[in-house]
């Protein structure tokens, strides 16, 4: 059972040590779309947290991060059955994660509202986008798209239509920079997977740091779900 959040901090440490510099997803597409690149090609980590089951645990990547001195982007659901963003801890630690200056984004399941209240799927994230933005007092300029227990693919949305056309300013999958990266993801739970310019690297589970140190890879898109970590075990509040 490695997936402590000492493990995880240990990973951002080693790849601090080894010159990346973390970034937003903002800060990365921002750069890659008017650059081609993403900090000039130095080494830098694109740093996305989806909060997939738990905002108590994102609290708890934040204050690494804060520790660290590095950024991250959360995107945050608002159709989970196992966290309420408005409860009365979990908007505590959505404010501290806006107040630390990291990115808020919307983590986005409008192609499995669409089906279960059957209704459009344009109309369901324009509703989700105005409560996000009136909940937290700012823009929000990110979405990230869910993969959930539907069976439904929340990127097909994005087949035809563009970020622009919802006031944002983008979706994370889209615009070629999961093609320009190494997309490391910690969504198999007990171990890594990964994917070079967009192509799966089967039988590859190496961790971030290992990436970065054997492969000396530019541009590593890192996600990491807060769900995944505990101090002992999976289980634990
Ligand atoms: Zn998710």
């Amino acid at each position: 059972m490695r997936f402590t959040f000492e493990y995880i901090e240990a990973e951002y440490r080693a790849l601090l040590e080894m010159g990346y510099q973390f970034v937003t997803c903002q800060d990365a597409f921002d750069q890659f779309r008017a650059t081609g690149a993403v900090n000039d090609g130095a080494p830098t980590v694109i740093n996305r947290v989806d909060v997939d089951l738990s905002l108590v645990r994102a609290g708890r990547l934040t204050a690494i991060y804060n520790a660290l001195g590095i950024k991250a982007t959360f995107f945050i659901r608002l159709h989970a059955k196992e966290y309420n963003p408005f409860d009365f801890e979990n908007f505590r630690h959505l404010r501290a994660i806006q107040e630390a200056g990291h990115e808020i984004g919307y983590h986005s399941e409008i192609v499995d509202q669409a089906a279960i209240w059957d209704e459009d799927a344009a109309t369901a994230l324009r509703r989700d986008l105005a409560v996000m933005e009136a909940m937290l007092g700012t823009p929000v300029r990110g979405a990230a798209s869910h993969g959930g227990l539907t069976g439904l693919n929340n990127l097909d949305f994005w087949a035809d239509h563009k970020a622009a056309e919802f006031g944002l300013s983008y979706e994370a999958y889209q615009d070629g920079v999961m093609e320009a990266s190494r997309y490391v993801s910690d969504s198999e739970w007990v171990r890594w997977k990964s994917y070079d310019k967009g192509a799966r690297l089967d039988g590859d589970h190496r961790s971030p740091s290992q990436h970065a140190r054997e492969d000396q890879i530019p541009l590593i898109y890192l996600l990491t779900h807060p769900d995944t970590y505990y101090d002992r075990h999976i289980y634990e509040n």
